[in-house]
């Protein structure tokens, strides 16, 4: 490619969009570096991906699985041999810092060889049929070309977690990265190619979510459409995928909750919440965002969650501190505002608050990690999701209470408790609505080879990610009669 900025990968070759255009990418720990310029491209940029996908797909699906499977592990060793650069360019450009980069890496490396094997696994069953002289089974069949869409706060995890199963399952896809973090998921389809992807298979188209998301996704040879990114988006993107009688599966935000009874050991609480909600900068879509606190042990868990979040280093990811930047200024801008809001609403700050002060922050889009108390239910701040660094104490009077405010949001998608009581924890577990709930455990951090997803606003509801449930979403079933 002639210019200096980075291409769409498209039938198997870097290319430049048509436009012309392209735009900026700016280390969020450092805006005046440049990290790179990608295309800006267009609607024709996204029908070529589609078209290059929809060609290239029959091949693909011929392609013995086993042999896909070789490829998807050649890219998790083309990955694993990058690691520690990969590593350095997702913090770079995504802002979380190098002991959060690196294990996101390394989660991209593991997804590729479990669907490679997985490939080995995933056909079908047999049935015993009643006639004599009969076979009854099921094939899974890919379902064909696949929109993949995906937010930048996992730039690399999610993009993988998109890719392999659809790869493995023999579909071709077009990849559309979010805009504020596009470089390391263009390094992964660089790994692809390498690996021996056949042109055309795999995809990876720059640029506007309004143009080349709408596009992609509406365009009539997509047969299905993965979505993770913003409740607002993923409800659209949703709607205009099932206008098309698409398959869709979109997952999207949370507000996530970590109760907090008196039987738990108080220390290990603060600790549960402060990894959960401070971690990654509070941009994992799992981040604890409420503690809802017995009051029983409310002050002391106060204290002690203060106390954890005024102990976080901030810095630029790339220096491995406590805590990273947020992503981009709008991101940073979200969190000023609600902090405003809560303070408006009548909640009691106890940390953080505002951007860190002295030189080494002055550019960057750092936020302090940020606590309030003597949060009501209702309030906005308790109900909304932040996306940033930022607690809300929630004090209830019984388990009951608790439950009960933990399932009064619009978001279901992670849940947590910590309680010494059993019947208490099965309780939670019962009546929490939340698609992935967790015992004596923060609210983030997943497996990789069991379903994720989230219920009511969390999750379009259809199918899950990841483990065996994200190769149902990327197969459709043949049930063959056989009589001999
Ligand atoms: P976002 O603003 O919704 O964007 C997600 C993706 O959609 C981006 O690639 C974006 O492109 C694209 N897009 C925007 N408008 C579109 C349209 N009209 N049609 C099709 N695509 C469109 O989300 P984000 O800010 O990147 O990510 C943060 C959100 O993701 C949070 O709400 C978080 O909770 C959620 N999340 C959920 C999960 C989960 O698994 N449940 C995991 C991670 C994150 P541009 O970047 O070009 O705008
Ligand atoms: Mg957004």
């Amino acid at each position: 490619m002639p210019s200096d900025a980075y291409g769409n990968y498209v039938d198997g070759t870097w290319t430049e969009s048509d436009s012309g255009d392209t735009f900026e990418l700016r280390n969020p720990a450092d805006p005046d570096e440049v990290i790179g310029r990608f295309q800006y491209s267009t609607t024709a940029d996204a029908n070529a991906g589609v078209e290059a996908a929809t060609a290239a797909q029959p091949g693909w699906a011929e392609v013995p699985a086993p042999e896909r499977g070789d490829i998807l592990k050649e890219t998790a060793k083309r990955l694993e041999d990058r690691k520690e650069e990969l590593t350095k360019t997702l913090s770079r450009e995504e802002g979380k810092t190098l002991s959060e980069a690196r294990p996101e890496v390394q989660r991209a490396i593991d997804i590729f060889y479990y669907y490679a094997q997985k490939t080995r696994d995933y056909r079908g069953t047999v049935k015993a049929a009643s006639g004599t002289d009969s076979n009854l089974y099921t094939v899974q069949e890919p379902v064909g070309v696949a929109a993949l869409i995906t937010p930048w706060n996992y730039p690399i995890a999610i993009p993988a977690w998109k890719l392999a199963p659809a790869l493995a399952a023999g579909n071709a896809v077009v990849l559309k990265p979010a805009s504020q973090a596009p470089n390391v998921a263009r390094k992964l389809f660089e790994c692809l190619d390498e690996a021996g992807v056949p042109d055309g298979v795999a995809n990876f188209v720059t640029g506007s979510g309004s143009e080349i998301g709408e596009t992609i996704v509406q365009h009539d040879d997509v047969d299905a459409v993965s979505f993770t990114g913003s409740a607002e988006v993923g409800s659209h993107v949703y709607d205009s995928a099932t206008d098309g009688k698409k398959r869709i599966q979109a997952e999207m935000g949370g507000k996530n909750p970590t109760v907090v009874m008196p039987s738990a050991d108080v220390e290990q609480s603060v600790d549960i919440v402060g990894a959960g909600t401070f971690g990654v900068t509070g941009q994992a879509c799992t981040a604890c965002s409420r503690a809802i606190v017995h009051e029983a042990v409310a002050e002391e868990f106060r204290s002690g969650i203060v106390d954890y979040a005024e102990n976080i280093d901030v810095g630029p990811g790339v220096e491995d501190p406590g805590m990273g930047p947020h992503v981009s200024e709008s991101e940073l801008q979200g969190t000023l505002e609600y902090i405003d809001v809560g303070k408006q609403e009548g909640a009691t700050l106890e940390a953080g608050g505002g951007r860190p002060t002295g030189d080494e922050y002055a550019d960057g889009y750092f936020v302090e990690p940020t606590v309030f108390s003597g949060v009501s239910p209702d309030m906005r701040i308790a109900r909304e999701e932040i996306f940033g660094p930022v607690l809300s104490i929630i004090e209830v009077g019984s388990f009951e209470e608790a439950v009960e405010v933990a399932n009064d949001v619009e978001y279901g998608l992670s849940a947590s408790i910590v309680t010494d009581d059993h019947s208490e924890a099965n309780r939670f577990v019962d009546e929490v609505e939340a698609g992935v709930v967790k015992v004596n455990e923060k609210t983030t951090g997943l497996e990789l080879h069991v379903p994720f997803g989230g219920c009511k606003r969390s999750s379009s509801e259809t199918f899950r990610e990841q483990g065996e449930a994200a190769m149902d979403f990327y197969t459709i079933s043949k049930t063959v009669y056989e009589g001999y």
